[in-house]
C-alpha cells in the first residue's frame, strides 16, 4: 500500500483542525433501548462559526449504539448545545444574529451603524451586504419562534398601523424592506427586492400585505415611512385613502445631517490634536522627580483626558463631538481649582 503525502498532509491536518476546536458530543450517553453506553461514530459537522467575541471552530460528533443486534443501532446521537449555537449553511452564531436584531430593531441602529460596531468595537471581518443578510436570517429566527403569540397580539387591534423602511447595502444591489407593525412592534413581512419600482412594490409587498389583513379581519388605519417616491406611490395606489405620514426620524435625521457631520469632523480635530499632545505629556509628569505629590494627580489628570476622548454619538441628537468638548471642560475648570486649592486639599478630595 502506498502513501500520498498530500492525503496524509490533508489527513494531520483534519486532526488538528478537530484537536484544536470545541468538540461536542450528544447530551444523552445511554442507548435508550438497551442501556448500552453510546460510542462515537463520525463526525456529524464541523464549520468555523463567528461569535461576538470572535471565530471558533466547533465540531459536532455523532454517537451509536455499539450492540449490531440492537434494533437503536441505526440511530444517531447528537448535541443539543450544538445544535443552538449555529445555523444551518451560516457561518455566523446564533448569538451573533439575536445581537445584530437587537441593535437594528430595539436600539433602532442604522446598517451601517451595526457594521461600524461589528468591525470596529468587536474587530469582526464582516462586509455591510452581510450586515442585512444577518438582519433577514434574525427576522426569519424571530418569526419562526413565536408564530401563534404574533397572531395573538394582531388579532387583538383595533386595525393595523405599518412602517415600511427600505436599506439597501450598495447603489445598485438588491434592498431589503421591512414592514412592521407599529403598535404591537411586530415584524409582517421582509422581502429582499432586486427592484424597488412602484410596480414591484405594489406586488410584492403590498399584495402580501393586503392578504394578510384580509386574513386577520383587520383595517387599515396608516402607513408611515420615509419620504422614498416610489413608496409613495405604491401606497396610493394599494391603500387608496389611508393616511400616509413621512417618518418623523428620518426627516430629523435627514435635517440635522450637517451639524452631525460638523459634530464629527470637531471631534476628530480636537482628537487628533490630543492623541499627539499625550504622550509627550505623560512623558515630561514621568520625569518628574520621585516622590514629587504633584505627579499622581497629574497622571490622574491625563488617563482622564485619554478616556474622555473615544466618546462617540448617535445622530440627530447625542452629538459625541460636544459631549468629548464639555468633557475636556470639566476636566480644565477641576484642574484650575486643584491649582488654586493647592495640592494637600486636592489629594484629599
Ligand atoms: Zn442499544
Amino acid at each position: 500500500m502506498s502513501w500520498d503525502f498530500n492525503e496524509i498532509k490533508c489527513a494531520s491536518k483534519n486532526v488538528s483542525d478537530v484537536l484544536g476546536s470545541d468538540n461536542y458530543r450528544p447530551e444523552q450517553t445511554q442507548c435508550p433501548i438497551c442501556h448500552t453506553f453510546l460510542k462515537r461514530d463520525h463526525i456529524l459537522w464541523h464549520k468555523q462559526v463567528t461569535f461576538s467575541t470572535g471565530v471558533k471552530k466547533l465540531v459536532s460528533w455523532a454517537y451509536r449504539c455499539p450492540r449490531v443486534t440492537c434494533p437503536g443501532s441505526q440511530d444517531i446521537f447528537k448535541s443539543r448545545q450544538a445544535e443552538t449555537l449555529h445555523l444551518k449553511y451560516r457561518r455566523f452564531s446564533r448569538e451573533l444574529v439575536v445581537r445584530i436584531g437587537y441593535q437594528r430593531f430595539w436600539r433602532h441602529q442604522t446598517m451601517y451603524e451595526i457594521h461600524d460596531w461589528l468591525t470596529q468595537d468587536l474587530h469582526l471581518v464582516i462586509c455591510a451586504r452581510e450586515v442585512a443578510n444577518l438582519i433577514i436570517d434574525f427576522l426569519a429566527l424571530l418569526s419562526a419562534a413565536q408564530p401563534a403569540r404574533i397572531r395573538d397580539r394582531l388579532s387583538r387591534l383595533p386595525g393595523l398601523i405599518i412602517s415600511i423602511d427600505g436599506m439597501q447595502p450598495e447603489k445598485g444591489n438588491d434592498c431589503l424592506y421591512i414592514v412592521r407593525e407599529i403598535q404591537c412592534g411586530v415584524t409582517l413581512l421582509a422581502a429582499n427586492l432586486v427592484d424597488s419600482s412602484q410596480e414591484a412594490l405594489c406586488t410584492q409587498l403590498f399584495a402580501p400585505l393586503k392578504d394578510l389583513a384580509q386574513e386577520l379581519g383587520k383595517p387599515w388605519h396608516g402607513v408611515v415611512s420615509d419620504a422614498q417616491e416610489t413608496i409613495r406611490l405604491a401606497v396610493a395606489q394599494s391603500l387608496n385613502r389611508v393616511p400616509h405620514q413621512a417618518c418623523q426620524s428620518h426627516c430629523l435625521r435627514d435635517a440635522g445631517k450637517l451639524t452631525f457631520e460638523a459634530d464629527r469632523a470637531m471631534k476628530k480635530e480636537i482628537k487628533t490634536s490630543f492623541r499627539q499632545a499625550l504622550p509627550r505629556l505623560r512623558k515630561r509628569i514621568q520625569a518628574l522627580p520621585n516622590g514629587d505629590p504633584f505627579q499622581p494627580v497629574l497622571l490622574d489628570y491625563t488617563a482622564a483626558l485619554r478616556s474622555v476622548l473615544p466618546e462617540g454619538g448617535v445622530a440627530p441628537f447625542e452629538l459625541g463631538g460636544l459631549r468629548v468638548f464639555e468633557m475636556l471642560e470639566d476636566l480644565e475648570s477641576s484642574a484650575i481649582r486643584c491649582q488654586k486649592k493647592g495640592i494637600t486639599s486636592c489629594c484629599a478630595g
